[in-house]
Order: C-alpha cells, then sequence, then structure tokens
C-alpha cells in the first residue's frame, strides 16, 4: 500500500491511495487537465484511477470530481448528505454511488472507513483506509476532534493530518473577524495546536509516516506546523512532511 497527495489546501486538494491495482482518489479540488497533469507527476494516467472518493461539498474537495469523473468514466462515492447538497452537479451520471457516514465498505482491494467529523458541510466525512494489513488515516477539514475521531485515528500505520493555521498568526492576521471566527470555531479547521493535542489523545506507536495538510498560505508555515507535530511526536521536525499546495507529496509506502 501506498499514497501520495496532488496538493493540498484551500486551492485545492487530491490525494492517492493506492493497494496492488486499486487506486482511489480522495478528492479532486483540480481543474480536469490540472489533476490529469498533477496525477502525472505521481506516474499515474487517469485511467490507472479505480474511482473517486469525495468528503465534503466545499469547491476545493470537489470542484473538478464531476468533471474528471466524467471525462475519465470514474466512479464516484460520497455521503448521502454531500450528494444530496450538490446533486445537479452529478445529473446523467450512472456511477455515483452514496454511502452513510457511519458504514465502512470497500472499493476492490481496499477497505473505507467513513470517519465523521465536525465542519460546516452537510454530511463531512474523512477516512480511514486499509489493505487488511495497514492503516492509513487522512483528516483534514474539521473544526475540532472528537472521541469518535480519536478512536477511528488510533493505532493507524500513517497519518494525513490538518494543520491549517497557527492560532495566533490567524489572529494577527488580514482576515475579516467573521473568517477568522469561521476558521477557528467548532465547524471550521484545526489549528497546529489541535492537530498536535489529538496526536497525544491517540495510540500513534505504529506511525511510519505523519504529514501535515492543508496548511494556510497567510495564517501557517511548514516550520510552525512541523514543530507543532514533532513536540507531540518527541521526534525530529524534519521526520514531520508537509502536504503543500502546489506540490503535494511524493509515494509513501507503508
Ligand atoms: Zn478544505
Ligand atoms: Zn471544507
Amino acid at each position: 500500500m501506498r499514497f501520495a497527495s496532488l496538493g493540498s489546501g484551500s486551492e485545492g486538494n487530491g490525494l492517492v491511495v493506492e493497494a496492488g491495482a486499486t487506486r482511489i482518489l480522495i478528492d479532486c479540488g483540480f481543474a480536469v487537465r490540472d489533476a490529469a497533469a498533477r496525477l502525472a507527476r505521481c506516474g499515474l494516467a487517469p485511467g490507472d484511477l479505480t474511482a473517486i472518493l469525495v468528503t465534503h461539498e466545499h469547491a476545493d474537495h470537489i470542484g473538478g470530481v464531476a468533471a474528471f469523473a466524467a471525462r475519465h468514466a470514474l466512479p464516484v462515492w460520497a455521503t448521502f448528505g454531500t450528494l444530496a447538497e450538490v446533486s445537479e452537479r452529478f445529473e446523467g451520471m450512472t456511477h455515483v454511488y452514496g454511502f452513510d457516514s457511519h458504514n465502512t465498505f470497500a472499493i476492490d482491494a481496499l477497505e473505507i472507513v467513513p470517519v465523521a467529523v465536525p465542519h460546516d458541510a452537510r454530511e463531512p466525512v474523512q477516512y480511514v483506509i486499509g489493505d487488511g494489513v495497514r492503516r492509513l488515516g487522512v483528516l483534514t477539514d474539521l473544526g475540532v476532534s472528537t472521541t469518535h475521531v480519536e478512536a477511528c485515528l488510533s493505532g493507524c500505520d500513517a497519518l494525513v493530518l490538518e494543520c491549517n493555521h497557527d492560532i495566533a498568526m490567524l489572529e494577527s492576521g488580514s482576515y475579516p473577524h467573521s473568517l477568522k471566527q469561521r476558521i477557528a470555531g467548532r465547524f471550521g479547521h484545526l489549528c497546529n495546536d489541535d492537530a498536535a493535542r489529538l496526536l497525544m489523545h491517540i495510540d500513534t506507536s505504529h506511525l511510519v509516516h505523519i504529514i501535515a495538510a492543508h496548511l494556510s498560505k497567510e495564517n501557517n508555515t511548514p516550520d510552525l506546523a512541523r514543530a507543532a507535530l514533532s513536540g507531540a511526536l518527541g521526534c525530529a521536525p524534519d521526520w514531520v512532511g508537509i502536504a503543500g499546495q502546489d506540490d503535494g507529496f511524493d509515494w509513501r509506502e507503508l
């Protein structure tokens, strides 16, 4: 099993998880050509993908899904709530499948465990994806951690974890007050300290990869995110990977 990011942040997200010949793209917030170019950087063509999994209906996650899936004849999976919110996007497409945010299912070789999260969308989820041996937890776009989230992510072999903002940078930054409140609120995004606290609440003894994701360009820096996560794990800061907006990150093996 291995995984790679096409890019991460408020301008677009996409993450590929592969086990054998099964390759799932989680979210596609990029235009069709851009997504294909980003996949090519990982050595993949769109036709190599098995399916697209959606986390929620915000444009940085779902913006390119329908066009990319239609162009390349890929099935799409999303929660019933997400599909209800954006039903017109998928009109006329036959291979669009809904699921409940608390039900585990499989796509070929990969087991998909949706993780319901508090975020300002209709039925947002994040995912724990496994091949029967290893498990990858992907957690971005949530305002606060919950006992449910922590139970799901505990014991994973790799984590891609939201470090959206540094709280002091957000507070002193240029965003309007209402946007600051939304981002820092219970249905917004995790700050570096929240992500570090989450790590201290779960079993990280199996972790071979930790990657900070969905960093704000305005309100965070890779060094601050690395410092927060490495402080929680007691590891060297440069062991913490960063999912960049432009370059994502290269394949990580599990
Ligand atoms: Zn997002
Ligand atoms: Zn979102």
